[in-house]
């Protein structure tokens, strides 16, 4: 119902920040979004929604989070790319306690409908050696071993959904994300992810005329990339709907880090000359996602073309580089 109250846990975040605007645009009145950073450090804040400062590994914030909700969109954690996750592990693993309390909460608040955002981190590392994946099927998340840290994290958290539902009732639905990137997120200060660091590096090369690059790992590693609008749409297709275990939500367009650069200096109209950090952290070999099961069960498919996502994201950062400056 257009008037139920939906919180969102991460709002002030990228993919929550997105959410919000969407749900604002399909109708939806009585909006909550809940983040732990002040409200000037929110990606975006919109009129007519409440908007609370909370930190939600404490228990009481949850409940105060989840006071009245029917749905909850489960988007907070302490999280970044590879260069934070790497070195965070223990940080990402508090996370587990967001997610804990927030479905304690859910019970006694009649929650209808709760959403966990999972993550590809959570596959086994054997299956994500060679550069030439084999796309990754929801059940090669076992037997476990997933990332260190944060994927353990993701995975743990998943599993505590499935029993949350299973011994008290409470309605979860949890994706696997891969890569979401886009406009509104974070492209600077050490958590960015590859496309938005990517873009960054580019556009700095561009303005400064040093027209060098240094690329994380040997190039070679590959991933898929979804776009912002594209997760948004599977986002809640999947909350929707009667899947119970986590389900794959993430592009099948498999491009290495090089490619990834390719195209970012044709957006620009540049090339670099390109110098490889082999020390830096780098994920992976490589990751894509087998998309069988979301298509079947759901009809869902990305729409929006690398390339064309692309170009959005790096004009979003370059204007944002610029208004830095100014
Ligand atoms: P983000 O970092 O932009 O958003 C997460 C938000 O959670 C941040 O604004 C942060 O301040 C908030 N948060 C952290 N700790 C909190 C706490 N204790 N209380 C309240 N808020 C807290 O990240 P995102 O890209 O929007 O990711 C959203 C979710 O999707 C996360 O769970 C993330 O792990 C998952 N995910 C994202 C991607 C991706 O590529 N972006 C991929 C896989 C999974």
């Amino acid at each position: 119902m257009k008037s139920d109250k939906i919180v969102v846990c991460g709002g002030g975040g990228f993919i929550g920040g997105h959410l919000i605007a969407d749900l604002k645009r399909q109708g939806h009145t009585d909006l909550r979004s809940v983040d732990i950073k002040p409200l000037s450090e929110w990606y975006q804040v919109f009129p007519g929604v409440e908007n609370l400062v909370l930190d939600l590994q404490r228990r009481e914030a949850c409940e105060q989070a989840l006071k009245d909700a029917r749905v909850v969109y489960n988007l907070a954690a302490d999280m970044g790319g590879m260069g934070f996750i790497e070195n965070n592990r223990a940080l990402c693993m508090l996370s587990v306690l967001i997610n804990t309390h927030l479905l304690m909460a859910a019970r006694p608040a009649g929650v209808q409908r709760y959403f966990y955002a999972s993550s590809a981190c959570v596959y086994n590392a054997d299956k994500q050696r060679d550069p030439n994946v084999t796309a990754l099927k929801e059940a090669d998340a076992y037997p476990a071993m997933p990332e260190d840290g944060y994927g353990w994290e993701k995975l743990f958290s998943e599993r505590m959904c499935r029993h949350f539902r299973e011994d008290f009732g409470v309605l979860t639905r949890s994706a696997r994300y891969h890569n979401v990137y886009g406009p509104e997120g974070t492209w600077e200060g050490g958590r960015e992810k590859a496309p938005a660091a990517i873009c960054r590096k580019v556009i700095q090369a561009k303005v400064s005329g040093q027209h060098q690059i240094e690329i994380w790992g040997d190039g070679q590693q590959t991933r898929s990339f979804m776009y912002i609008d594209d997760c948004l749409h599977g986002t809640q297709a999947i909350l929707a709907s009667d899947i119970l275990e986590p389900i794959n939500l993430g592009s099948s367009e498999l491009v290495s880090i090089n490619q990834l650069v390719d195209i970012v200096e044709g957006i620009a109209g540049i090339k670099l000359k390109r110098s490889y950090n082999l020390k830096a952290p780098k994920g992976v070999n490589g990751r894509n996602s087998d998309n069988t099961l979301i298509k079947k069960l759901l009809g869902w498919e990305p729409n929006v073309r690398l390339r064309d996502g692309l170009e959005k994201t790096y004009r979003w950062i370059y204007d944002e580089m610029q208004h830095k400056k100014a």
